[in-house]
């Protein structure tokens, strides 16, 4: 571990700081696991947000950003629709 800002980060590759499924402290490259932190304000993703390392205690942002995925593969049975009626 060094003491230089973002160290982790710089010696990269930066990919693996974007889009985890935890925040990865670019100081340190400890995975900053959100339940132990009760840090629920990251699940805002209109926002940057401000958090402390568990690990090296130095502070880094973290920018959320959700995935919305949207599913037709399960319908109920639509028993009452007849072929080709027009409602
Ligand atoms: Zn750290």
């Amino acid at each position: 571990m060094t003491d230089k800002p973002f160290a982790s980060l710089k010696a990269g590759p930066s990919y693996e700081f974007s889009a985890n499924r935890q925040p990865k402290c670019p100081h340190c490259g400890s995975e900053y696991v959100i339940e132990d932190h009760d840090a629920w304000q990251l699940y805002d993703e209109n926002d940057t947000h401000d958090v402390d390392c568990g690990h090296c205690g130095r502070e880094f942002q973290v920018t959320s950003r959700a995935s919305w995925t949207f599913s037709t593969d399960e319908q109920d049975a639509l028993d009452d629709e007849e072929p080709g009626h027009e409602h």
